[in-house]
């Protein structure tokens, strides 16, 4: 068994950081047993919780959502947030500029976060980036 004192570091699981990090003891319970840590990447003092225990909460994110489709998700809402004009529906036969919120009968809303050659258009919707077609003759 390793001996904890107060001042000593432990890796326990930071409330904050939602990971398992170096903390310092701050108070102890009893010889055996750490009261408080504070954690050296956020500076919270906080009760001493055992990573291993935490790491049962891991498997309950596997499954939900991949990656991928979170991070254009926080990229779609945040263009969303930032956009001022209204939404125009999307039709191939409009002409879109960069920033447009685009309503898609198939994808829903979107931002548009570029224009390629001279008509496509890249779109980010909550799921997905996708090219597409707009300003046809
Ligand atoms: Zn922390």
């Amino acid at each position: 068994m390793p001996e904890f004192s107060v001042g000593k570091e432990v890796l326990s699981h930071c409330n904050k950081c939602k990971l398992p990090l170096a903390h310092i003891i701050v108070v102890m319970k009893d010889t055996m047993t750490i009261g408080k840590v504070k954690c050296k990447t956020c500076n919270a003092i906080h009760a001493y919780k055992d990573p291993s225990k935490a790491t049962s909460r891991r498997g309950r994110k596997k499954g939900s959502t991949t990656k991928k489709s979170a991070d254009v998700k926080d990229v779609w809402l945040e263009a969303m947030n930032k956009a001022t004009t209204k939404s125009q529906l999307y039709s191939t036969k409009s002409k879109f500029s960069k920033g447009d919120i685009i309503d898609h009968p198939s994808f829903g809303p979107g931002v548009i976060d570029g224009l390629l050659d001279n008509n496509k258009i890249i779109v980010i919707f909550r799921h997905d980036t996708k090219t597409l077609i707009h300003n046809k003759a």
